[in-house]
């Protein structure tokens, strides 16, 4: 049964993370529907508890169905001893000499086999997105600052700034940015050594050095290279063991004038749990961030990826996404595949109704009440007119028509009066109000491009 669930979760989560994460969990005993999983530090059970144990608990239930529950137990704390002391928990450790192996009878199969003479900088560097390249890289306002940064540390000659410190919330582009790089220098130079990997798998490996008293050549490893790239480094916040050996390692680079490019969360003043010495460190180069996107860039970057995955989505219904899903990029693209992929599937074109339809659940977690004052802007931004014309006196079609949709969106998406919608909308009588109800409703019937755009307007503003 282990043997299927292993292999189920390997070919769910990569060979990668598999040989970090998975590989080195043993089954334990099966107790009243409990299953107990034994992994080798605590460090690793806090990780398998938050990121697969739900998985594995499914997986394992198929299997057997006596299953109901998963455990994730230290190996040694199974058998009721402390908790292995060596960097578990990340206490920092005296530096030259590291704990000793936690005793346990338990066997407990090698985290992975090291032979220390090797060079293991390619198994360190962690595989790149063949997706993130410059040239797939869609640069507006937001991120200009941050592109043009990478884009100089892939080109320049010599080192331009150290570090480029990227930062920005999740799902911008820090990561895309960084592997563009680590691209495009392989592409000029592959004599060049350069590993990329996340502050994760940088602390992984520094645990599984101490673990296997193999600190030496862990070090020379990552000295070694010619541009070290450490993703989210606030995951290393508060694990000072793993901050103080990152320190040194980002100091020996920087002194050897080896380009150093750090991606984080936050800016390195704002980064807590991290030594004031490796903050101010952190931002001595350039530091760049990247704000959140803009309509125009979600929708240049919905343009792209549709073009790339060769998908033919109606504007309109980029324009939908664009609005709609604000969040960050990755949830846009998650989206836009998903509509594809339901298109491809039931085999009918995309529209904006079956958009909204895929999306059903998405768009509904962003879904509240809307008022007046909404619907007035967004009618406004839509018809490009001034907000203060919805309540203005001027009666000319190009601000009319608009503040009659507005009027109309406000009667459909609120539970307000005529009255009250009247009042909103410079004081007018619910007659008038009533008139551009019918009106609205006339015009969607006879012009359909004016009704998409009503439609348009109501799916963004109901969700
Ligand atoms: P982060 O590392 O900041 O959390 P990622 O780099 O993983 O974010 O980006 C999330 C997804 O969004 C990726 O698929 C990435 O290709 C895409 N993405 C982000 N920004 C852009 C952009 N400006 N142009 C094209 N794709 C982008
Ligand atoms: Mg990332």
């Amino acid at each position: 049964q282990w043997a299927r669930v292993r292999g189920r979760l390997k070919d769910e989560v990569g060979e990668t993370a598999y040989r970090s994460w998975l590989k080195p969990l043993t089954v334990g005993s099966l107790d009243g529907g409990q299953l107990r999983i034994l992994v080798p530090t605590r460090f690793m059970r806090d990780w398998i508890r938050t990121h697969y144990a739900d998985r594995i608990r499914v997986l394992f239930a198929n299997e057997n169905p006596g299953v109901q529950s998963v455990d994730i137990v230290v190996a040694s704390a199974a058998r009721s001893e402390p908790a292995p002391a060596v960097a578990a928990n990340d206490a920092p450790l005296p530096p030259a000499a590291p704990a000793p192996e936690p005793v346990t009878e338990l066997v407990i199969e090698p985290v992975a086999t090291l032979t220390v003479t090797e060079d293991r900088t390619d198994e360190m560097s962690a595989p790149l997105d063949p997706r993130f390249t410059f040239e797939n890289f869609v640069v507006g306002k937001p991120n200009e600052l941050a592109f043009a940064a990478a884009r100089r540390v892939a080109d320049a000659q010599a080192v331009p700034f150290n570090p480029l410190f990227l930062y920005g919330g999740v799902g911008l582009g820090k990561t895309h940015l960084m592997h563009a790089i680590a691209w495009a220098i392989r592409k000029k130079d592959p004599a060049r050594r350069v590993i990329y990997l996340s502050a994760e798998k940088f602390m992984y490996q520094f645990i599984r050095a101490l673990r296997f008293k193999d600190t030496m050549a862990f070090k020379e490893q990552f000295r070694s290279v010619d541009v070290l790239m450490i993703d989210d480094v606030q995951f290393i916040s508060g694990k000072d063991s793993t901050q103080e050996e990152f320190f040194h390692t980002f100091n020996a680079l920087v002194d050897q004038n080896r380009q150093v490019i750090i991606s984080a969360d936050k800016s390195p003043s704002d980064l807590e749990g991290m030594e004031e010495r490796l903050r101010s460190r952190l931002g001595w180069g350039l530091v760049a961030d990247i704000h959140p996107t803009t309509y125009e860039l979600r929708l240049g970057i919905l343009g792209q990826k549709a073009d790339r995955i060769g998908a033919k989505v109606p504007p309109k219904v980029l324009e939908f996404l664009a609005h709609k899903i604000t969040s960050n990029v990755r949830e846009l693209e998650g989206a836009l595949n998903r509509i594809v992929a339901h298109a491809e599937l039931v085999g009918r074109a995309i529209t904006l109704e079956s958009a909204q339809d895929v999306l059903h659940d998405l768009l509904r977690a962003s879904n509240r009440r809307v008022t007046i004052e909404e619907i007035q802007k967004k009618v406004a931004e839509h018809f490009n007119i001034r907000l203060a014309d919805m309540s203005s006196a001027r009666r000319a079609r190009a601000v009319a028509r608009p503040r009659q949709v507005a009027m109309y969106l406000a009667k459909q998406l609120t539970q307000r009066s005529l009255p009250e919608i009247g009042r909103k909308f410079g004081d007018r009588d619910h007659t008038t109000v009533m008139h551009a109800v019918r009106k609205v409703d006339e015009l969607c019937g006879t012009d359909p491009a004016f009704a998409e755009d009503v439609e348009l307007l109501r799916r963004m503003l109901e969700g």
